[in-house]
């Protein structure tokens, strides 16, 4: 997505180690894959706050404010938000839910199907050590999504995707005493953090407009339900909207029909997860050596 967007990211925006595989650590198999992936390591605040240095000068951005709610105002709507510690409003005649996981447009426009609600918990360690790959690893004790290990520059960040309600603490302390005992040295713990991610499992929970509120990225549902990847659909997303807005007022069946080739790539997704998810056919697949990378010694 950022190649179709002409973008190239800056160096001040990387982190290192830029990697090119991703080991597969399988606890309930105990199996171990390599694959090759092009992926690239950043840090998220320097990442997002580039993507905004994009927007052009005469877009007013209100920081440090929080979006309350709507109300219907005649043909507008008004927005109720936090700013300045102090309650305003403005008018708009579109509104856009661009709020992520826990989008309260979301919930306001459409009050049914939302995405499967998982909890991320992501611990920093500080670390000498070097991981020269994106670690995944797939445990059915810990979750039916997967947990994650990557390295940021002096820092090894951990973290997993629990179901909401399955005592997320108590699993990520398992997952980090299985990591122990499978080897992994992981340093001294820096510091915590936690949000909710969601994972699309079955069309209706798409949402992408109501009247005249249209949602985008991960309010809409729009993430990877295999790897939790979200970013290139939030920029496609993004993209598609401000499209059909700019070919008119009435964008909501453009914006709808231009959606259609991504809606059918999260459903294709879905298709694929058995393959990664459940355990015999994950087995078969590793065992295969169906395209995973030899690591020389
Ligand atoms: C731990 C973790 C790791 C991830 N790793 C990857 C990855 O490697 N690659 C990938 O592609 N995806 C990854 N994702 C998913 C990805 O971060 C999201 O899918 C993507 O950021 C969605 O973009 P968005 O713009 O829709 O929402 P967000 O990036 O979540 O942005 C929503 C914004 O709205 C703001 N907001 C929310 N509510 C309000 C309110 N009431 N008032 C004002 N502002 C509000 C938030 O503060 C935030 O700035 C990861 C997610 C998590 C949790």
């Amino acid at each position: 997505m950022l190649a179709k967007l002409n973008l190239g990211v800056p160096k001040s925006v990387l982190e290192e180690p830029q990697i090119f595989a991703v080991k597969t650590h399988d606890f309930d198999n105990n199996l171990t894959r390599y694959y090759q992936r092009f992926y690239i390591n950043v840090n998220r605040s320097k990442f997002d706050k580039w993507l905004l240095s994009y927007v052009p000068s005469d877009v007013r951005i209100l920081y440090n404010s929080v979006y309350k709610n709507y109300e219907k105002d005649g043909k507008l709507y008004k927005v109720n938000y936090i700013s300045s510690q102090k309650k305003q409003y403005l008018h708009c005649k579109i509104l856009i839910g661009a709020d992520g996981a826990i989008s309260k447009v979301r919930k306001q426009a459409f009050n049914n199907h939302t995405p499967d609600k998982y909890i991320s918990i992501q611990k920093w360690y500080k670390t000498k050590n070097s991981m020269p790959y994106f670690l995944s690893v797939f445990d059915r004790e810990l979750t039916d999504f997967y947990s994650w290990v990557i390295k940021k520059d002096k820092h090894l960040i951990i973290g997993s995707a629990f179901k909401k309600g399955d005592d997320p603490n108590k699993k990520f302390d398992l997952l980090i005493s299985k990591l122990l005992k499978h080897g992994y040295d992981i340093g001294d713990e820096v510091k915590k953090e936690g949000t909710y991610i969601n994972r699309t499992r079955k069309l209706k929970q798409i949402a992408l407009v109501n009247e005249k509120v249209a949602l985008v990225g991960e309010a809409a549902g729009l993430i990877s339900p295999s790897s939790a990847e979200g970013i290139s659909y939030a920029l496609s997303s993004g993209y598609k909207l401000a499209k059909a807005i700019n070919k008119g007022i009435a964008f909501e069946k453009n914006y709808k029909k231009s959606m259609r080739k991504l809606v059918l790539n999260i459903f294709i997704k879905n298709i694929k997860i058995p393959a990664m998810y459940n355990s015999h056919i994950r087995k078969m697949i590793m065992k295969s050596g169906l395209n995973n990378l030899k690591i020389l010694s």
